[in-house]
């Protein structure tokens, strides 16, 4: 057996499938996970010691590659003062007003410790402003796993949502209307008929948790049009795409001003750390000063703070969205010259430093097409990308992601990779 093997086999006595996340339990594409032991820059080493070019980035975060040495300085200074204090320290407001400067949409922001936490507090935060209960998602956007979230299209014209997860209440999912993503017709008509009970629209703008896919300019204009004309709320989760798909987040490049906003990710460079924030007059209902209860133990935790700090400042100097950028096109690229090359059913596309690659003979616009995608073909592809040391996402429904480590040279020896292997 392999060190991994022996891992895994060790991890499944005491943790429910022998990871504390699922994806990482390699269900979707059969096998082995990797047990990873260190990671530098774009490359990460397993327990069994191959190493692997990364892109995965720790699922975003990690847009400065692994153990940037910036960020780790940073960890190691804050931890040396102590790792939390549960009360208000320095660096949280130097975090706030980065936050706020860099993302003009934002008068206020909390912090909190998990993407999951950033949108259920947002979600609250509508509901209480507006005093409404429903809330609309789109078919495949990931909002983290909180009750209201987990639901999924049910039968029927107009949607009301069923859980996809046990443990859900029926009540709970009946509050979730579940649309599919790009379809503004369906997203009029919901609007038409219960516009005035509608809290607010929870929305990934680059959706990337099925797969990569873009938003078109009509379902964008449409989502802001609609939510101002029915006094609801229009929540950006850029949990992933913050600071990730260009330096004003997808809303930069959308040129839309969202009245909610949810962080995480790339905020606290590999350490857990996210945020929601938004309008004043919204911000303002948040305990301590209005009626929305929210809270928590370890926000704002300095050594996170610290590391979402340091990674935001490398962030910032001038042309690293232009050079990121230009990486991840020279991957998805080439990704589209090889399929053409060998006239398969292969293509790709990118926005900043995040990427889909599809095996499918055009670029999916919403779910229902990404499921079209051949997915035998790319578990096949997964492991031997494995294999040959090029560690994709364990699952052809999630974005990749590029670091400003990768070399050129790295990518173009993944691209060779990809050639050899489906030639
Ligand atoms: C990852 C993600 C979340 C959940 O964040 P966690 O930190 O995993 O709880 C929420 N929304 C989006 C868009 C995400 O990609």
């Amino acid at each position: 057996m392999t060190q991994n093997e022996i891992l895994f086999a060790r991890a499944q006595r005491h943790i429910p499938g022998g990871v504390n996340s699922p994806v990482r339990a390699f269900g979707s594409v059969g096998g082995t996970p990797r047990f990873f032991v260190r990671g530098e820059g774009p490359y990460v080493w397993d327990a069994d010691g191959k190493r692997y070019t990364d892109y995965v980035g720790s699922w975003g975060p990690l847009i400065l590659g692994h153990a940037h040495p910036a960020v780790i300085e940073a960890v190691e200074r804050a931890a040396r003062n102590g790792l939390s204090f549960g009360a208000p320290t320095e660096a949280e407001i130097d975090l706030a007003d980065l936050l706020c400067e860099m993302l003009p949409s934002l008068a206020q922001v909390r912090l909190v410790s998990s993407g999951t936490e950033a949108t259920m507090s947002a979600i609250r935060l509508a509901r209480g402003f507006t005093g409404r209960n429903k809330l609309v998602k789109f078919e495949g956007c990931y909002h983290g796993h909180a009750d209201s979230l987990l639901v999924k299209a049910g039968s029927g014209l107009l949607t009301f949502g069923n859980p996809s997860s046990a443990g859900v209440p029926a009540a709970v999912a009946n509050d979730t209307l579940v649309l599919p993503y790009n379809d503004v017709p369906a997203l009029k008509a919901l609007f038409a008929a219960s516009g005035s009970e509608i809290a607010a629209i929870i929305v990934e703008p680059v959706a990337g948790n099925m797969n990569l896919v873009q938003a078109s300019p009509e379902f964008i204009r449409a989502m802001r049009q609609l939510t101002q004309q029915n006094g609801a709320l229009l929540i950006y989760d850029e949990v992933m795409t913050g600071f990730r798909v260009d330096l004003h987040c997808a809303q930069g490049l959308h040129n839309i001003t969202p009245d909610l906003t949810t962080l995480g990710k790339v905020i606290g460079g590999g350490m857990p750390l996210a945020a929601f924030g938004g309008r004043a007059d919204i911000m303002a209902k948040m305990a301590p000063l209005g009626p929305v209860y929210q809270a928590g133990t370890l926000s704002g935790n300095p050594v996170a703070v610290a590391a979402g700090l340091a990674t935001l400042n490398e962030i910032r100097k001038s042309g690293f969205f232009e050079d990121l950028s230009s990486k991840t096109r020279q991957l998805t690229d080439g990704f589209n010259a090889i399929g053409q090359e060998l006239g398969i059913p292969f293509c790709a596309q990118s926005v900043g430093g995040m990427f889909g690659v599809y095996f499918a003979e055009q670029l999916p616009h919403s779910y229902a097409e990404v499921m079209q995608c051949d997915r035998a073909r790319f578990n096949a592809f997964f492991h031997a990308m494995l294999d040959a040391g090029v560690y994709l996402a364990p699952s052809a429904f999630e974005a990749g992601f590029v670091s400003t480590t990768h070399q050129k040279s790295d990518i173009q020896q993944t691209l060779t990779t990809t050639t050899n292997i489906l030639r």
